[in-house]
């Protein structure tokens, strides 16, 4: 195939051709497809990495588009997948990759499969549950993953390798701020740059460069300040040094978690709806759109998309408990 796409970077005599092939034959996990996954994918797919998969368990929002630079207003209007707009969007700007969409919730049952097969761990999430599992999940396995975060003006990274401190080593416990984008606002200059620094770490990690920074790093782009931080591994890290993958080992609970910043409860379900039937039902009692992908319904006292494995993101409720009761009374049991 024609490889003049990547001149600019096979020049470039940090990767040069060599780099270049050795990024064609890698394979990268981007876990969280928002803020940071859709720059973080638009980049390693623009910089020739041979196999992406895709994780997202959410669904494009007009919200979304300040910052998320894989989706547009159809996808917006549609309610698509993020995972999926993202992969259709990404095969249009190169077609000689492999990229692999998957809609779901990235949970202690499909942690050690989505990320087995693959060199590197991107992280773009929101929120702290997932980035135990994720270190977790690495650690266990021995893949390297690199942290993103952006709230406000205020962005970190870190990469964490096998043989050094993990994420629990830097913070032992989740910080909960009660902040969110949702609530404080985030730059999409900001989640631009903590993205990319990310890709710029898993570039160095990919090609063994000796150039990483395995500090972490935290900046804040409006107030002008940048530090850069060496972690130690703490001798009694539940994790790395104690090998207690206390997250990845957790029971799964087929329960409703909070979405980050949202007043919507992601309901596990308990396996595959049929939507077409589920749709006719429904629109004796609201409003229904069945898209290719999902069904959002739009009720007088309920709305929701459903996903055809039976995982629902209820929105605008304060508390999981009615999260779950309004998925068994619309959805079922
Ligand atoms: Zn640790």
């Amino acid at each position: 195939m024609d490889n003049s796409r990547y001149d600019r970077q096979s020049v470039f005599s940090k990767i040069g051709a060599d780099g270049q092939l050795t990024l064609s034959r890698s394979r990268v996990v981007v876990i969280g497809v928002g803020a940071l996954g859709t720059v973080i994918a638009s980049e390693l797919a623009r910089a020739g990495v041979g196999f992406l998969r895709l994780i997202d368990r959410d669904y494009a929002e007009l919200t979304n588009l300040q910052r998320q630079t894989l989706f547009d207003e159809a996808d917006a209007a549609q309610g698509a997948p993020k995972a999926l707009a993202a992969a259709e969007h990404l095969k249009k700007i190169n077609s000689g990759i492999e990229i692999e969409p998957v809609v779901a919730d990235f949970n202690v049952t499909n942690a050690e499969k989505l990320i087995r097969d693959v060199d590197l761990v991107l992280d773009g999430s929101d929120n702290a549950a997932a980035r135990y599992l994720i270190n977790d999940a690495c650690r266990k396995l021995g893949k390297p993953w690199v942290y993103g975060g952006a709230i406000g003006s205020t962005g970190a990274v870190m990469s964490f390798l096998p043989d050094g401190a993990c994420f629990r080593c830097l913070f032992p416990a989740a910080q909960n701020s009660g902040e969110s984008c949702a609530t404080v606002g985030v730059l999409n200059s900001l989640t631009a740059i903590a993205a990319s620094m990310q890709v710029t770490d898993a570039l160095k990690i990919l090609l063994k460069s000796p150039a990483l920074d395995r500090r972490y790093r935290e900046f804040d782009i409006w107030n002008n300040s940048i530090d850069a931080i060496e972690v130690a591994q703490n001798p009694d890290c539940p994790c790395c040094a104690e090998g207690r993958f206390e997250f990845l080992n957790a029971p799964f609970t087929n329960n409703s978690v909070s979405l980050c910043g949202r007043d919507a409860y992601q309901v596990a379900g308990n396996g595959a709806v049929d939507l077409d039937a589920l749709a006719e039902k429904l629109r004796a009692v609201g409003t229904v759109r069945h898209g290719e992908y999902t069904l959002v319904f739009e009720g007088a006292a309920a709305n929701f998309t459903l996903f055809p494995d039976g995982r629902a993101i209820i929105k605008n409720v304060k508390s999981a408990q009615s999260a779950l009761s309004l998925y068994s009374e619309y959805i079922g049991a």
